[in-house]
C-alpha cells in the first residue's frame, strides 16, 4: 500500500511512460519477427525455387574464402583477380558444353585424330561394339571410371559402348536410312548431318549384350537403371530424357548419353534440365551477377559463369588470377582455380573453375583384378539408327 502516498502524477507519468515503451517494444518486436520471418522466407524461397524453376538470378559467392577476395568487376585489374582470356568465334564450337540439336549445327571440327579408340583404351568392366568407336579423351576416362563403378555396384559387365563420334558422312548415311526407312521427309530419331551430338566425340550410344543378345530395351531398368541415376558423378546425362521431347526434339533415347562435365551433369541432374535448358539458365550466371554454385557428389565445389559473345573480333572471358600474377600459366601456381572454357556453340561461352577440391568418390575395384570377364567375346553389334 505504499503506493498510494506517492504522488498521482508520478503513476500517470509512468503509466504514460509504459504506454509509449509497450508500443516501442511491440514495433520492435512486430519488426524482428517481420524480419526474421522475411530471412526465413527468403531461404525457404530460395529453397523453393530451386526445387520447382530453377530458372532463377544469378547466386552470391559463398562465404569461404570471403566473397570480398573475388573481384566480380572485372574492370577493376589492379587486384588481377581475373584476367580476360581472349575467345575467338571459332572456338564457339568447341568444349564439353557444345549444344547441338536439330537446329543448331555443330560449329566445331573434330578429326580422329583428337580422339581415343574406345577398344585400345577401356577396361573390362564393359565392351565396345569395334575399333571405330571413337571418342574425346575426357570422355574416354569417364566412360572406364562409371563402368567400373556399374561393375563393383552389381557385377555386370554387359554394357556395350554402340557408338560414339560420327563423320558428316556416315550421319549422313544413316539419316538417308532412316527416311527410306520410315517413308518420311523428316525423323525424330535421327539427326541431319552436321546436326547431331555425335559430331562432337563428346556423345555415346549404349546398349546390353546379354545372355547371347543385344537389348537396347534394358537400359533404364534393373540394375541398368544405376546408369541413369550415377552417370552425373561421372559427368554423363542421359541426353533425350522423358518428358523433354517438346525441347530436345528427340523421342526419349535411354541410350544415348552425352558428356558435359562432372558439375553441369550435376546441376542438370539436380535441377532437371536436358542441356537446352541449361544454356540458358546458365545464362542467368555473369561475372557481374555472380556465380551458380554447383557441389559434386565428391564434395568439390564449382562456380560456372557465362560471358555472351561480343561483336567484335574476339570477346574476353575472364578467368580467376593468383593476385600478383600478371598471365594466366596453367604450369604455375598463378591459376588459383583451375578452370575450363567451353563455347555453347551458339552465342557465348562459359566458364567453369573448381574453386574447392573434393574429397573423392568412394573407391572402386577393378573388376580386370578380381574377375576376367572374357575379353574374346566381344560380338560384332550392328549399330541401330538413332540421333
Ligand atoms: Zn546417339
Amino acid at each position: 500500500m505504499t503506493q498510494k502516498y506517492r504522488p498521482k502524477k508520478r503513476y500517470k507519468i509512468k503509466y504514460k511512460n509504459l504506454a509509449i515503451l509497450l508500443a516501442i517494444l511491440l514495433i520492435i518486436i512486430l519488426l524482428i519477427s517481420k524480419g526474421c520471418s522475411a530471412i526465413f522466407k527468403n531461404k525457404d524461397d530460395k529453397e523453393k525455387q530451386k526445387e520447382d524453376s530453377p530458372l532463377v538470378t544469378g547466386d552470391l559467392l559463398p562465404d569461404s574464402p570471403p566473397p570480398e577476395n573475388l573481384n566480380t568487376d572485372p574492370t577493376k585489374q589492379s587486384y588481377y583477380l581475373f584476367t580476360p582470356i581472349e575467345m575467338t568465334q571459332s572456338q564457339l564450337g568447341s568444349g564439353n558444353l557444345v549444344l547441338v540439336n536439330n537446329n543448331i549445327r555443330f560449329l566445331g571440327s573434330v578429326t580422329e585424330d583428337d580422339l581415343d579408340v574406345v577398344r585400345e583404351k577401356k577396361n573390362r568392366a564393359y565392351s565396345v561394339k569395334d575399333y571405330t568407336v571413337l571418342v574425346q579423351p575426357v570422355v574416354m576416362d569417364a566412360l572406364n571410371d562409371m563402368f567400373l563403378s556399374f561393375y563393383e555396384a552389381t557385377g555386370k559387365d554387359t554394357v556395350m559402348v554402340n557408338a560414339g563420334y560420327r563423320t558428316l558422312e556416315y550421319q549422313q548415311q544413316l539419316y538417308d536410312e532412316e527416311l527410306a526407312r520410315i517413308g518420311a521427309d523428316s525423323s525424330t530419331l535421327v539427326a541431319k548431318a552436321g546436326y547431331s551430338e555425335h559430331h562432337t566425340g563428346l556423345a555415346v550410344d549404349f546398349t546390353v549384350y546379354e545372355g547371347g543378345k543385344y537389348d537396347q530395351s534394358k537400359l533404364g531398368t534393373g540394375d541398368y537403371a544405376w546408369i541413369d541415376e550415377n552417370a552425373h558423378k561421372f559427368g554423363f546425362v542421359n541426353r533425350y530424357p522423358k518428358g523433354k521431347e517438346s525441347i530436345t526434339l528427340i523421342d526419349n533415347e535411354p541410350w544415348h548419353y552425352r558428356y558435359v562435365g562432372v558439375p553441369h551433369a550435376t546441376a542438370m541432374k539436380d535441377y532437371d534440365l536436358c542441356l537446352e535448358q541449361y544454356i540458358d539458365y546458365i545464362k542467368n550466371y555473369t561475372i557481374d551477377s555472380g556465380f551458380l554454385s554447383v557441389t559434386t557428389d565428391d564434395g568439390a565445389q564449382y562456380m560456372i559463369y557465362y560471358t555472351p559473345m561480343s561483336e567484335a573480333e574476339s570477346t574476353s572471358v575472364y578467368i580467376p588470377l593468383k593476385e600478383g600474377a600478371d598471365t594466366p600459366d596453367d604450369s604455375s601456381d598463378d591459376v588459383p582455380y583451375p578452370y575450363e572454357i567451353s563455347g555453347n556453340n551458339i552465342d557465348g561461352f562459359i566458364v567453369t573453375f573448381r574453386f574447392k577440391e573434393g574429397t573423392g568418390l568412394p573407391q572402386v575395384v577393378d573388376p580386370a583384378a578380381t574377375t576376367s570377364p572374357d575379353e574374346n567375346a566381344e560380338p560384332e553389334a550392328s549399330e541401330s539408327g538413332e540421333e
